[in-house]
């Protein structure tokens, strides 16, 4: 596997080499767990990857060089993402979501928030999920509708959640709220909820590929005012800041996807004959693989630059974030297009790998934000400016 790390050097310091060698051996670790998401958990946190997810000053490990020991190793997770999408997107997305549920706490939870939760991220034995999206409320955030109505010495919440990932194993919820629906995305508040809360309940969603997910509903579901994540008001800063961190890292994991799509293909292409030698021998054949795997550079080099933009501090880097996920996963599904084609029928087998990399690749255009809202951002920072 060739990881960023060859292509990227500028943008990775040789510390990284750690994490490059450690994470090649994901693949039995990985493998033996198969679609087990609780199993997989465990495991991501045994690898010593969960870690990655927190600040060194937190508890956390940076294999190298953030802007601050407070602040979590966006290269690191890049790398981590694509060798785990390599092997397992599965597995990739559960350490994602882990990430997406823990990190407001890491950014504006109180010390006993922290001290609940982070811990067992690290250590495994607590998963996280992150709950913003509502049925009415998807690329438009600012209309979540779920309410937390002061009451007492706390908040009464209601309404309901879809999509959110890592329900079924996930064992904390970082959900998005509103104190006053009137006050628009000055009233969305973040909270944490613990499963199992009296008035919480889950209910399992099916995809077309193994991913746990599913619905929320809160039904007078009562929180003391120590839930609350951040300020009243503070929900919606808090989620794009997490978004703006994370969704660097769905390019990697894209990456890590098209990687996989690509060795596939060219080991395959040499392996089959046709027309009496070798598919491989073929210009039309060499040429896709050309295709692909420039795309697949291309997408890299656009994730490193984020990556490290966001590790050297920089106080904005949207642009380069959307640009990153935008083109990396947009690409990574052409790639997986690719191979698929050049596998011909075998390559629609169900089971097949590069079958399965159709199916999982397609959601990373669409979570995090989809490549539509990823060009609106673009485009409003080249009219701001
Ligand atoms: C596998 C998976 C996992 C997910 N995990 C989570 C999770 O853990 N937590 C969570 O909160 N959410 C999660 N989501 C939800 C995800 O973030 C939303 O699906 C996504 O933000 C899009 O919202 P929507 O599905 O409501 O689509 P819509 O917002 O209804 O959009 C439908 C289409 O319209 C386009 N569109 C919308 N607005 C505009 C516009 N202004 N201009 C142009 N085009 C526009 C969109 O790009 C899209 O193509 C997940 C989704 C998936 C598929």
């Amino acid at each position: 596997m060739r990881l960023t790390l060859e292509i990227a050097r500028p943008f990775f310091e040789a510390r990284h080499d750690a994490l490059a060698a450690r994470l090649t051996g994901l693949a039995p670790t990985l493998e033996g767990a198969g679609h087990d998401a609780a199993r997989l958990a465990r495991s991501l946190a045994d690898l010593g990857l969960t870690r990655l997810l927190l600040p060194e000053s937190l508890g956390g490990a940076a294999i190298g060089q953030p802007a601050s020991p407070s602040a979590v190793d966006v290269r690191g997770l890049c790398l981590a993402r694509e060798a785990l999408a390599y092997v397992s997107p599965t597995a990739d997305s559960i350490l994602a979501v882990q990430g997406l549920g823990s990190y407001p706490i890491v950014l504006e939870g109180t010390p006993e928030q922290r001290a609940r939760v982070l811990p067992g991220v690290a250590d495994g034995s607590g998963v996280g999920a992150f709950a913003l999206t509502e049925p009415d409320a998807g690329s438009d955030v600012a209309a979540i509708a779920t309410t937390a109505t002061p009451d007492g010495d706390g908040y009464v919440l209601r309404g309901e959640k879809v999509f959110i990932s890592n329900v079924g194993i996930a064992t904390h919820f970082i959900v998005f709220a509103t104190v006053d629906p009137a006050r628009g995305r000055d009233g969305i508040t973040a909270f944490m909820l613990e499963r199992g809360t009296p008035g919480l309940t889950e209910e399992p969603m099916q995809l077309g590929v193994e991913h746990p997910i599913g619905r929320l509903r809160f039904d007078g579901a009562k929180v003391p005012r120590g839930a609350r994540v951040g300020a009243e008001g503070g929900g919606f800063k808090l989620a794009m800041r997490t978004l703006d961190t994370f969704r660097v890292t769905v390019g990697a994991a894209a990456c890590g996807m098209a990687g996989r799509a690509l060795d596939e293909a060219v080991a395959r292409v040499r392996a089959r004959t046709q027309f009496g030698k070798p598919l491989s021998d073929q210009p039309v054949v060499r040429s896709k693989l050309a295709e692909m795997a420039t795309l697949l550079d291309a997408s890299r080099l656009l994730v490193a630059r984020a990556a490290h933009a966001k590790d050297a501090g920089a106080a904005r880097a949207s642009t380069e974030v959307s640009m990153a996920k935008l083109f990396a996963t947009e690409s990574a599904q052409r790639v997986v297009d690719d191979a698929v084609q050049l596998f011909g029928g075998m390559g629609v087998v169900s089971g097949s790998v590069v079958e399965r990399l159709y199916r999982e690749i397609r959601p990373l255009r669409i979570y995090e934000g989809t490549s539509e809202i990823q060009r609106l951002i673009i485009g409003g920072d080249l009219v701001r400016r």
